[in-house]
């Protein structure tokens, strides 16, 4: 029997995280057991070259040395305590450090509880009840934000999922991502009653979606002239694209920023702050409840706390930026021989390539006009050439510290066999 089957007697659908399942690309997703570096090994012996690195957390690549080494030294003293720790008080520290628009920090377990408490915040400090969030981002699976946009522009969302109270449906507003004029028509109709925008500032959930220029600002300040919380959600730009963030990058500075991925360097780890003022309405300082038995836990701290140290190196993140782009460029250049039109982006370390024909893309609605059967094709023959890519034509790729000139080289050549395949 193969894997596959046996785990799906025993764990729904056979994964515990829908995007695993190959449902994107078709087939049976494959079992890893081990990962060195850029590479990851099969439970059949497949060498791979991985492009996913765990959907962003392993910047610096599998088993790094130094946060292997500091969780040994660590778990020798217990594993967790369910009471402070010096090791939280560095690790927030450092996100302090490197993301100066959060004063404060509260930790979790993972990047849907930090939206998900992110948003109770500021629903709790505005005493209003509306979100606004853009189509195409992604923030987790709470319910308020499992929630697609209605049939007018300004109508309220429907549950993208069932199980979702339609009245809940009703407080979540979901605009185009790249429309500025939609925020301030959203915000000129309903001003007193918005309690946040949620966005990621790079869309990397809508395969990967650079903001134009003037989206971010002006969501800024329609939030400012409200009083609106502005929430960026860096759960996956959060020290991907840069040590501080698309917000360092962009020069756009939110109210609270939530963080998950690689503040826990491969282990569950996640956060959310920002300015001390709102994060003070937090309990046990303030009224808004949130809580968690492994929030903090010392082993995913250190973890997380020697993989940001690990990135205080020069050029650290324009290195991963030039082998994205020679990744990304190469790409593009086998393409356009072969007459594929293929797009591509790139930002610190991520990026996007879609085989999409239509102008430059903007929005959800441009990233669904690509072509997934060609994704698909390409996907599994870049596989059977022992490159694994996100198995989803709508997810961001990753490169690690780890991924070297060699690798980007082998990923080039398995490109051109592969083009030159799907032609024949
Ligand atoms: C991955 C992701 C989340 C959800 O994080 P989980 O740890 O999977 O719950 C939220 N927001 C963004 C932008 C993400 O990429």
């Amino acid at each position: 029997m193969t894997l596959f089957k046996e785990a799906k007697k025993v764990i729904a659908g056979g994964v515990n995280s829908p995007a695993r399942s190959f449902g994107g690309v078709g087939g049976d997703p494959l079992f890893f057991k081990s990962g060195k570096g850029a590479w990851i090994k099969t439970e059949d012996n497949q060498e791979m070259i991985d492009y996913v690195g765990s959907w962003g957390p392993l910047i610096l690549g599998h088993a790094f040395p130094a946060v292997i080494d500091a969780i040994k030294v660590a778990i020798k003293d217990g594993l967790s305590f369910g009471a402070p720790t010096k090791i939280e008080t560095k690790l927030a520290s450092k996100v302090c450090e490197f993301m100066p628009s959060i004063e404060r920090v509260r930790m979790v377990s993972t990047g849907t509880e930090a939206t998900m408490s992110a948003i109770r915040l500021a629903r709790g400090y505005t005493k209003k009840d509306i979100i606004i969030k853009f189509e195409g981002c992604y923030h987790g699976h709470s319910d308020s934000l499992l929630i697609k946009a209605g049939s007018g522009a300004l109508t309220h969302g429907v549950p993208s999922s069932p199980g979702i109270p339609a009245s809940l449906a009703k407080h979540t507003i979901t605009l185009p991502f790249n429309d500025p004029e939609s925020v301030v028509n959203a915000f000129k109709v309903m001003k007193n009653k918005i309690a946040c925008v949620i966005v990621e500032p790079v869309a990397g959930n809508m395969n990967m979606i650079k903001p134009i220029s003037g989206f971010l600002e002006t969501i800024k300040d329609q939030c400012q002239l409200s009083g609106a919380v502005l929430i960026f959600d860096e759960v996956m730009t959060g020290f991907r694209v840069a040590k501080g963030g698309a917000q360092s990058i962009y020069g756009v500075k939110p109210d609270i920023t939530t963080l998950g991925k690689i503040i826990g360097g491969g282990l569950p780890a996640a956060a959310f702050g920002g300015r001390k003022d709102i994060m003070s309405h937090l309990a046990p300082e303030g009224p808004v409840y949130q809580a968690g038995t492994l929030s903090g836990n010392p082993i995913a701290m250190i973890a997380g706390l020697v993989t940001l140290e690990s990135m205080e190196v020069d050029n650290f993140h324009k290195s991963l930026d030039l082998k994205c782009e020679t990744l990304m460029k190469g790409m593009s250049e086998i393409a356009k021989t072969f007459d594929q039109p293929l797009q591509v982006t790139h930002l610190g370390g991520m990026f996007g390539f879609t085989f999409n024909k239509y102008g430059p893309i903007k929005n959800y609605n441009d990233i669904i006009k690509s072509d997934i059967n060609l994704f698909k094709r390409f996907f599994h023959g870049m596989l059977s050439e022992n490159i694994y890519l996100a198995p989803s034509a709508f997810e961001a790729g990753f490169i690690s510290s780890a991924h070297t000139d060699k690798e980007i080289k082998l990923t080039l050549e398995a490109t051109e066999k592969v083009f030159t395949l799907l032609k024949s």
